[in-house]
């Protein structure tokens, strides 16, 4: 395979930990609500606080997540898995420690098949581990002035951490992975997967190996990596920095790294030499986690329909062209009203262009979601269904969706308030034919002579004398009618 690193330079090797919160109304361990953007410190208890003799609680929803995400994976689930403190002194944790899973995680073994950046061939990325842990608190750096603060509303919120194998190969697969992953936990509901609220964090690492099979050199490990982009941008700078020291006959050295945004380079954090002892320790407060098998197979059959089997069953049952379906399968809600066009009866091509095109700009330009969105999708069926047997044309349905944007009515309805539908009454076609037909005998003889040019004229009449209600579709035929009519 070539890499970003050319085809006889050392190749990159890439491994990925995800940190996802996940989506519960409480902590891992305590009551307190887990709700994002509450005021500091207001969702605190002596659990979260580390308060002497609090006993934490492992949270069932949490724990169920967890699995589904995992059997989403792939992975082999454990029956029997361990809570245990990690150790370390950080202000934002008060505790001492980190409550995390060590050995045995929740599951493990696991795989996540990605396309290839060329979009042909799938890499199958090795999970290596699955597991639950608690978040720490944040520090406030700047909501005091010359003082730092810190909120634990967000110590002991559920996280389910995620470790790749180092089997991406390039920057750029590194955020095709992310990308599925992101969707497809999303699909599962296991989070919110909110990047600016901090729900979903990466931390990459990253080293050079020689094609020969020499083991790698140093490794860097990447943190403050808030968007998939800037995992890119920061890997690519990474490996032109391991390269620029190996060519130079320098070794790189392992160490931990921040990637800083504004000057778009990394810079050292701590060496991973120094890299801190956690002197894990089985939780003495939380006996094993055990899970029967059959509560496990119960969570695989809440797994969905996975965002990738989506996009390929659109492209392969409806048609729709693989640049589409993946539009569409963005998200489940979209993909999901999609599904509903469909179902109401609109030919799916169309559908497909309505939703991506009108849908999503009105949806941007409402500011709302789909949940909230006015138009239903037996609505915009019906629409599609007055444009296809012709009762509306292409150019009119525009405005007619903007209308349904705005009155959450049918669009069958608007027509009949504003007297905009077409009309293909054979009665009242005929009598607006016979009026004109009537009116100009002398264009009729000459017609009838052999001046088929006239027709256009007529049409033109006809459509006047309805008020420009009358379908051309249905004029037409019948107007031939009338004049071949000797
Ligand atoms: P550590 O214990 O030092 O954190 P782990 O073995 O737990 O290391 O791996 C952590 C992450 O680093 C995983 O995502 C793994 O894929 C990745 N990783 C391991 N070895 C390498 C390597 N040589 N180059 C790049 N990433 C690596
Ligand atoms: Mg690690």
């Amino acid at each position: 395979m070539s890499t970003e690193t050319g085809d006889n330079g050392p190749e990159a090797v890439i491994g990925l930990e995800i940190h996802v919160q996940l989506a519960t109304m409480s902590k891992m361990f305590c009551a307190d609500p887990a709700e994002y953007g509450r005021p500091p410190n207001s969702a605190v208890c002596p659990v979260c606080l580390g308060l002497p003799g609090a006993l934490p609680v492992p949270n069932a929803k949490a724990v169920e997540l967890g699995i589904r995400a995992a059997l989403g994976l792939h992975c082999e689930v454990h029956e029997r898995s361990v809570f245990a403190r990690k150790h370390y002194f950080y202000p934002d944790t008060p505790k001492g420690y980190q409550i995390t899973q060590y050995d045995p995680p929740l599951a493990s073994k696991g795989y996540l098949d990605v396309p290839d950046p060329d979009g042909y061939a799938i890499s199958r990325v090795g999970i290596r581990r699955v597991h639950l842990e608690e978040d720490s608190g944040k520090l406030l750096h700047e909501r005091l002035p010359g003082r730092t603060g810190i909120d634990l509303n967000r110590a002991g919120i559920p996280l389910l951490e995620i470790v790749t194998e180092p089997e991406l190969r390039s920057p750029r697969q590194a955020r095709a992975f992310l990308d599925r992953l992101k969707r497809a936990l999303e699909y599962m509901r296991v989070s919110d997967c909110n990047m600016e609220e901090g729900s979903l964090r990466v931390d990459a690492n990253i080293s050079l190996q020689d094609r020969e099979g020499v083991a790698p050199a140093g490794r860097t490990e990447l943190k403050n990596l808030n968007s998939f982009r800037n995992v890119e941008r920061a890997l690519r700078f990474e490996i032109d920095r391991h390269a620029g020291i190996r060519s130079s006959g320098g070794e790189v050295t392992s160490e931990t790294m921040l990637w800083d945004d504004a000057a778009a380079e990394t810079r050292g954090m701590r060496s991973k030499e120094a890299a801190p002892d956690y002197r894990y320790l089985p939780e003495p407060d939380i006996p094993p986690l055990v899970v029967a098998s059959e509560r496990i197979e119960g969570i695989r059959g809440t797994l969905p329909e996975m965002p990738w089997a989506r996009c390929a069953r659109l492209v392969s049952d409806l048609g729709v062209s693989a640049e589409h379906a993946h539009v569409l399968t963005a998200s489940r809600e979209l993909a999901d009203y999609y599904e509903a066009v469909v179902a109401a009866s609109a030919e799916p091509g169309d559908a497909a262009n309505w939703v991506l095109g009108e849908v999503l700009a009105a949806l941007k330009s409402e500011g709302c979601g789909l949940e909230s969105f006015p138009v239903r999708p037996a609505d915009l069926a019906g629409m599609l269904d007055l444009v296809a047997s012709g009762r509306l044309s292409r150019a009119a349905s525009r405005d007619v969706f903007g209308r349904m944007v705005e009155t959450g009515k049918p669009a069958a309805q608007i027509l009949g308030d504003d007297g905009m539908l077409r009309i293909r009454d054979e009665d009242a076609v005929r009598g607006w034919i016979d009026a004109v037909l009537a009116e100009h005998s002398g264009e009729v003889r000459r017609y009838r002579e052999g001046e088929n040019q006239l027709f256009d004229f007529f049409m033109g009449r006809v459509m006047r004398r309805s008020g420009g209600k009358a379908d051309p579709d249905r004029v037409r035929p019948l107007l031939l009618e009338a004049l071949e009519e000797s």
